[in-house]
């Protein structure tokens, strides 16, 4: 075996207690990694792997970063997944006996990374835990940056899709695996699939007692979770932030529970859909419902705008009590813009408080602290001039933070340096000894002139120069040229290509002086940095506090905002489980339109006459538009945000279900029809009777027969045993039947019109069916080649003429025997007709047949 030197030895040690991390272990001004570590991090960070003497004849690979550098590294290390420990000298290295001390003093993982650098700019960055038992899964969720955190518990026969719902919610950094989660590989799967970007991480712990006493001293009694599984889960999160942050972590003291009871529940599929949060084209938030409404002003705001938006409220007094905000706002335009225009100073101050709480608060931080809590009075004196029961809560909750507004101005200076240990950053006349220091110090630059003045008159070396390096200190430095006039109580000390530098006695007691005070003002300025830091650490959860009132005063105002700015409507809330919209605009679509103006539309949605709306009318007509619409007026409503309308009366719904659009999903292996069939038997499992169900032309990924009846059989089963407002757009002509008996079943339509050759699409949703698709026009318009263009109108022709769909034929399909045979032979008529018998090939024409026999022997029961 290799002997080392005692410094890799004890490298050594210290990695074995972290193998899954990279190891920055600190040398001087550069954390080194050696051996494998240093291969990979040379490898991902495109640095330069070099070698490192370890011992006699013995080389390890190393490689290196320069401390002051460590964000930028760190962050391209933990945006890869990695995890990292970092590990410092414990000790001054110049009083250290033999090799220095060191310790890992954090692990940065994604999930508990705090460096601003490194974070999502304006948006959350959770750790999820997730804790498993025979019957049900906890999530526990913390955001370290901000110290929210939150808590969920599932059960019942689906509760892992519920559990995937909130996770891609909360789209967490990093999962941590614990409980029997850790060797459920199916679980781990699935997760996989649907959140690939996430760190996984396994976490078992042997004293479990020492993680079930953890919530007890973040959070208060009242907020604990009663059942001891949600307790552990928290507790477990506690612990694995504690094990890497490694810090008290007060700013964790607030746990809330997110439970189905208080909440619409929009299904991440749904979000994904209806464009809420990210559009689908690329992810990223524009054009969607979000970046409409988002007027906040602040971090905090707009995180939790978000918030609101994923989980819209339930109960009709919250939602009206929002409302209520929202209005008040509405009218008072001034006010409005002057509290706007406060919030804009306002820093992200829950991660200003973080950095506090974690030691790496800096004096910019005070001072943007200081700016955001200056402003806060104004907006306190506006708020006292509205009447409303939410604002004056908000108001009530919004400290003033004088006294501390008052420290930081007092001591710290307007413009301080980045770094915390090299003074300047506390202001005179705040510190009777540091100021007395600081005199010392500009008095020495004074002393250091006369001196210069001096000895260039007593010597009548003009040229003489008084000067300061780190390594000889001050010295007095003469060109050689004037080597004869130098005074013999000048000694040498350093010899330059073309001048000598000398000490003298007097210099050398003046230098002890001065670098003694100099050394001692920048230790007084971090001392006092640090307590000041302190004294602002002691207010914790009330400028916590603040921070939570002003995020929700910003999405209030914001809303006011967008209501303003988009002449939207407050809808009235209703508990007649009606839903009534007049000329209801999208948010989003009518934003987009640049030469058309968005057609506005009714919609009416009672459990009487108008449950089910089956939406016909040609492709391109507006049919999904007007769906995704009403879901999202129903959503905005629910936020308690206005509305783009005329008027509107709307009761709060429990769930939203979308299925709209086609798309694989690669990851777990599902085809495009396999998605959209788990997603329907979603819906029909979870909706209720109070629920709202969006479908986009089901059944569309397979044969028309299989597809037509499959639509069919869905509406029925809404219809009989849910009861759920349902909007369903089709094709299938031929389902607008249904509306002929059964009584709450209506068909609409999107109007067109004929003009010669051309199609006008009104986008007006007009009472009754359509009867055609316009499919060709569309594909036409679209720039089909014209040879292929006529060709497909020629088809359709013979189509209708030969192929008389039966009018009741998916009817009968699902029930009679006959009917069966005559999808069969439907089925037989169209793979026939779409056969082009002039190219296919003997061998082709031989497995047609085969399978065409095939099913026949299946259908008679051969
Ligand atoms: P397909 O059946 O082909 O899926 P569709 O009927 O669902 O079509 P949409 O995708 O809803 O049609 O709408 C097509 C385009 O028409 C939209 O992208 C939008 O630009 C425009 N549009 C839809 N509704 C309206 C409206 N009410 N006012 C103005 N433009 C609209």
């Amino acid at each position: 075996m290799a002997s080392y030197t005692p410094m890799i030895e004890q490298y050594q040690n210290i990695k074995n207690q972290h193998p899954d991390e990279i190891l920055f272990f600190r040398l001087g001004d550069f954390y080194e990694m050696f051996f494998e570590d240093a291969e990979v991090a040379s490898r991902e960070l495109e640095i330069t792997l070099t070698g490192r003497e370890a011992g006699q004849n013995t080389r390890v690979p190393m490689c290196g970063i320069p401390y002051h550098a460590v964000d930028n590294y760190l962050a391209k290390l933990i945006g890869k997944g990695y995890k990292v420990a970092i590990c410092e000298q414990v000790e001054d290295p110049k009083s250290a006996k033999g090799i220095v001390r060191r310790e890992v003093i954090k692990i940065v993982t994604p999930g508990t990374i705090l460096s601003e650098s490194c974070l999502p700019d304006k948006a959350n960055n959770f750790l999820a835990v997730l804790y498993e038992n025979e019957k049900n899964f906890v999530l526990a969720a913390a955001d370290a940056s901000t110290g929210e955190c939150l808590w969920s518990s599932f059960n019942g026969w689906d509760r892992f899709n519920a559990l995937a719902d909130q996770l891609i919610r909360l789209t967490p950094a990093e999962i941590v695996l614990t409980g029997s989660c850790i060797n459920n590989q199916a679980v781990q799967d699935e997760l996989n699939g649907r959140l690939s970007y996430c760190t996984y991480t396994k976490l078992a712990v042997n004293d479990l007692q020492a993680i079930q006493c953890l919530p007890g001293q973040h959070f208060a009694a009242a907020d604990l979770p009663q059942d001891p599984d949600s307790l552990l889960a928290v507790g477990y999160l506690l612990y694995y932030l504690h094990q890497t942050v490694k810090n008290d972590l007060s700013n964790i003291n607030r746990l809330v529970e997110y439970s189905a009871v208080n909440h619409l529940l929009v299904d991440a599929a749904s979000l994904r859909n209806l464009e809420v949060i990210r559009n689908t084209r690329d992810g990223s938030r524009k054009d969607t419902l979000l970046s409409v409404l988002d007027f906040t002003k602040t971090a905090m705001g707009s995180r939790l705008l978000k918030r609101w938006l994923e989980y819209p409220l339930l109960q009709p007094a919250k939602i009206i009590q929002r409302q209520d905000a929202v209005a008040a706002l509405l009218d008072q335009a001034t006010v409005r813009y002057t509290i706007q225009t406060a919030l804009k100073n306002i820093y992200d101050f829950e991660r200003i408080m973080t950095r506090i709480e974690v030691g790496t608060a800096n004096g910019r931080d005070m001072i943007a602290l200081k700016s955001s809590l200056t402003v806060l009075p104004a907006i306190k004196q506006q708020l006292t001039q509205i009447n409303n029961a939410l604002l004056n809560q908000i108001d009530n909750g919004i400290d003033r933070h004088d006294s501390l507004v008052e420290l930081i101005e007092s001591a710290i200076v307007d413009n301080p340096p980045f770094s915390v240990r090299e003074g300047n950053i506390i202001k005179s006349g705040y510190h009777n000894e540091l100021d007395e220091l600081r005199h010392i110090a500009t008095d020495s630059k004074q002393w250091v002139q006369n001196l210069e003045t001096s000895e260039r008159e007593r010597t009548g070396i003009k040229s003489l120069k008084v000067g300061y390096n780190k390594v000889f200190g001050y010295y007095l430095e003469v060109t050689h040229s004037h080597a004869a006039s130098v005074p013999s109580t000048y000694v040498r000390k350093q010899t330059l290509a073309n001048a000598e530098r000398y000490i003298t006695p007097e210099l050398k007691a003046f230098e002890g002086k001065i670098l003694g005070a100099q050394e001692k003002i920048v230790n007084i300025e971090y001392e006092l940095f640090c307590k000041i830091r302190d004294s602002i650490k002691e207010h914790m959860k009330e400028i916590q506090k603040t921070a939570r009132h002003i995020a929700q005063l910003d999405c209030i105002l914001g809303l006011s905002e967008a209501a303003s700015q988009y002449n939207y409507v407050r809808p009235r809330i209703r508990t007649n489980r009606r839903i009534s919209i007049k000329d209801g605009r999208h948010p989003v679509v009518e934003r987009l339109l640049v030469r058309e103006m968005f057609v506005p539309n009714d919609v009416e949605l009672n459990h009487q006459d108008n449950e089910i709306m089956v939406i016909t009318g040609p492709n391109m007509a507006g049919k999904s538009t007007y769906m995704r619409q009403v879901a999202l007026l129903v959503l905005m409503a629910q936020v308690g945000s206005f509305i783009p309308a005329r008027e509107a009366a709307i009761s709060p719904v429990d769930r939203i279900f979308t299925r709209v659009g086609a798309s694989d999903d690669l990851a777990t292996g599902q085809s495009t029809f396999m998605v959209e069939m788990n997603e329907v038997a979603h819906i029909l499992k979870h909706a209720t009777k109070n629920s709202l169900i969006i479908l986009d032309e089901i059944g569309r990924g397979t044969s028309t027969f299989d597809g037509m009846s499959i639509a069919q059989a869905v509406i029925e089963h809404i219809y009989e045993h849910i009861g759920a407002k349902t909007l369903f757009a089709t094709h299938y002509h031929e389902l607008t039947e249904l509306a002929e008996t059964n009584s709450r079943v209506k068909n609409f339509s999107v109007a067109v019109k004929e003009r010669g050759n051309e199609v006008v699409f009104l986008r007006r949703i007009v009472p009754g069916g359509a009867d055609k698709s316009y499919g060709i026009y569309v594909a036409q318009l679209a720039g089909l080649p014209k040879k292929t263009v006529e060709r497909a109108k020629a088809i359709l022709l013979q189509l209708e003429k030969n192929h008389s769909i039966p009018a009741k034929v998916t009817e009968a399909a699902a029930t009679t025997s006959s009917g069966s045979m005559s999808l069969f032979t439907n089925a037989i008529i169209e793979e026939l007709l779409s056969l082009d018998v002039m190219t296919i090939t003997p061998i082709e024409a031989i497995n047609l047949l085969y399978k065409l026999q095939t099913q026949a022997k299946e259908e008679v029961g051969q």
